[in-house]
C-alpha cells in the first residue's frame, strides 16, 4: 500500500479500520485538556471502560454476600479463574487446560523453574539472551545460586553480533549446540523488550528439545501482541504479565502455560497449595494433595478476585475481537508509523534510526528508535506535547501503537510533533 504523510490520508485509514470503534472503549489520560497519543501499551495498557463495572460487581457481591460470594456471587469466586482458561488459551495458542492465571510474572517464572529447572550432574546450565529484562536476570541468577552453582559458569548468554541490534536465529541455534547436554533449560523473552524483536520460538524450542533441555518463554511483550502457538510449538512452559498489551491494570495477575504432557506427571515437582488441589475435593480439607488434572495444579493460593475482575473485562474484549483482527491492524499501523518516521527523518537529516527488525514477521507492535544526537530533552518535549513514549538508556524511545486503541491519525499527529521538536532544536 502506498502511504501518504497527510492528515486526510490517516483519517481515511481510520475510516477503513474495523477496530476503530474500540478506541472509545478505553480511557485516555489528558495533557493540556487533550487526549494523549499513547505509545506505551507495552508498559501499561490503557484502562478499558468495562473494567470498573467488573470491579464494582465484586465489591457489591462482597458487601451483600460476604463469604457466601465464594459460591453464590453472580460469578462465583471459588472457580472465578476458570473463566480465563478458554479465552486466554486462544490468545496464546494453547488448550484451555494448559493455561491458568495466578500470582505475578516473575513469581510464576520462579515457580515454573521449580518444575523445569532441576539441574543435576552434567546438565545444569541455563541459556538466556544477553541484557534480558532485569527481573529475568535477577531471577535466573538467584535460581542458579539457590541450586549451588556459580552464575558465571551456569548462565550462558546468547549475544548479538558486534554492531548489530538484533539476535540471529542461527547464532542462537549454534549456542544451543555448543552447550548441548549441559543445557538444563532455555529461558528467553519471546519478544525482546528493548528492540521489539520477535524470536523464532518454534525453531528454538525444537533445538532446545533436541539437546534434551526444557524450554520456557517469558511472554511479557508477546501476549496480546503477536501470534502464539504454544501447544503446536511444543513449548514446555511460559508466563506473561497481563498489564502490558493485555490492559488488565497495574501489577496485575500473570498468565501461565504448562504443556499438557506435564499435567498429572509425578516426576515433575511443583510447589503446592490448596487451590491446585482437585476442586471437587478442595473443601474436604484432606491431608493428601490431589492435583487438578490441568495447569491449575500449579495454583497455590485462592485467586485475587478484585485483581482478576479488570483482567476478565479486558480479556472478554480480546475474545470479541480476536488476535487475527488485532494483528492485521497492528501490521498496518506499525507500517504506517514506520513510514511516517522515515518521512520525518528525510526532513530532519537522519537524526534517528529504527533498531527494530524491518521484516513484519520479526516484529510486533513496537518500534524502538535510536536517537542520534537527540537526548532526553526530546523525550521530555514529547511528554509536554501529550505524546507518551518511554525512554531507555542510552538513547532509545520505544513506540508501541496498540492496535486496540491507537489511531492512524495519532501516528500522523505524532510525526508532526516530532518533526517540530527536532527542527526547533536543530535551529538553535
Ligand atoms: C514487564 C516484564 C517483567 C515484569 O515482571 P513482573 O514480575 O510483572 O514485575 C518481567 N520480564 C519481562 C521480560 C518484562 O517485560
Amino acid at each position: 500500500m502506498q502511504f501518504e504523510n497527510t492528515r486526510e490520508f490517516a483519517r481515511q485509514l481510520d475510516k477503513e479500520d474495523k477496530l476503530s470503534r474500540y478506541r472509545h472503549e478505553f480511557i485516555f489520560p489528558k495533557v493540556n485538556g487533550k487526549e494523549v497519543i499513547y505509545f506505551v501499551g507495552n508498559s501499561l495498557g490503557l484502562q478499558p471502560r468495562s473494567a470498573k463495572k467488573y470491579v464494582d460487581e465484586i465489591m457489591k457481591d462482597w458487601a451483600e454476600l460476604a463469604v457466601e460470594g465464594h459460591f453464590y456471587a453472580d460469578k462465583p469466586w471459588w472457580d472465578y479463574h476458570e473463566r480465563f482458561s478458554e479465552k486466554l488459551a486462544k490468545v496464546v495458542g494453547a488448550n484451555p487446560s494448559e493455561v491458568t492465571v495466578m500470582n505475578t510474572l516473575t513469581v510464576n517464572l520462579h515457580l515454573l523453574m521449580v518444575s523445569f529447572y532441576r539441574p543435576s550432574g552434567k546438565r545444569y546450565k541455563i541459556i538466556c539472551e544477553e541484557k534480558a529484562f532485569p527481573s529475568d536476570q535477577y531471577m535466573i541468577n538467584s535460581q542458579v545460586r539457590f541450586h549451588g552453582y556459580d552464575p558465571e559458569d551456569a548462565i550462558v548468554e546468547i549475544k548479538r553480533r558486534e554492531g548489530e541490534n538484533n539476535f540471529r536465529t542461527e547464532d542462537i541455534l549454534q549456542k544451543i549446540q555448543e552447550v548441548g547436554e549441559e543445557c538444563a533449560l532455555l529461558l528467553i523473552g519471546g519478544v525482546n523488550y528493548y528492540t521489539g524483536q520477535v524470536f523464532d520460538m518454534e525453531t528454538i524450542t525444537k533445538a532446545g528439545h533436541d539437546v534434551g533441555a526444557f524450554v520456557g518463554w517469558d511472554l511479557a511483550h508477546a501476549a496480546g501482541n503477536i501470534e502464539l502457538k504454544l501447544s503446536e510449538w511444543n513449548v514446555d512452559f511460559a508466563a506473561w504479565c497481563s498489564y502490558k498489551y493485555m490492559n488488565s491494570g497495574p501489577g496485575n495477575a500473570s498468565g501461565c502455560f504448562i504443556n499438557k504432557k506435564y499435567h498429572n506427571k509425578k516426576d515433575i515437582p511443583r510447589f503446592e497449595g490448596w487451590w491446585g488441589h482437585n476442586k471437587e475435593r478442595r473443601f474436604l480439607m484432606e491431608p493428601e494433595f490431589h492435583p487438578e488434572p490441568t495447569a491449575d495444579a500449579w495454583q497455590i493460593s485462592n485467586a485475587p478476585i478484585l485483581a482478576l475482575a479488570p483482567y476478565l473485562a479486558s480479556l472478554e474484549m480480546f475474545d470479541e475481537v480476536g488476535m487475527p483482527a488485532l494483528i492485521q491492524k497492528r501490521n498496518k499501523i506499525v507500517a504506517y508509523l514506520e513510514y511516517v518516521l522515515q518521512e520525518i527523518d528525510k526532513d530532519v537529516e537522519s537524526t534517528f534510526e529504527i533498531i527494530t527488525p524491518a521484516e513484519q514477521e520479526d516484529r510486533g507492535t513496537q518500534l524502538s528508535v535510536f536517537l542520534h544526537g537527540e537526548g532526553r530533552e526530546l523525550f521530555n518535549y514529547l511528554m509536554e506535547q501529550g505524546v507518551i513514549t518511554d525512554w531507555r538508556e542510552p538513547n532509545v524511545i520505544r513506540l508501541a501503537p496498540a492496535p486496540f486503541y491507537c489511531s492512524f491519525e495519532d501516528m500522523y499527529e505524532f510525526g508532526q510533533i516530532l518533526k517540530k521538536g527536532i527542527l526547533s532544536k536543530q535551529k538553535v
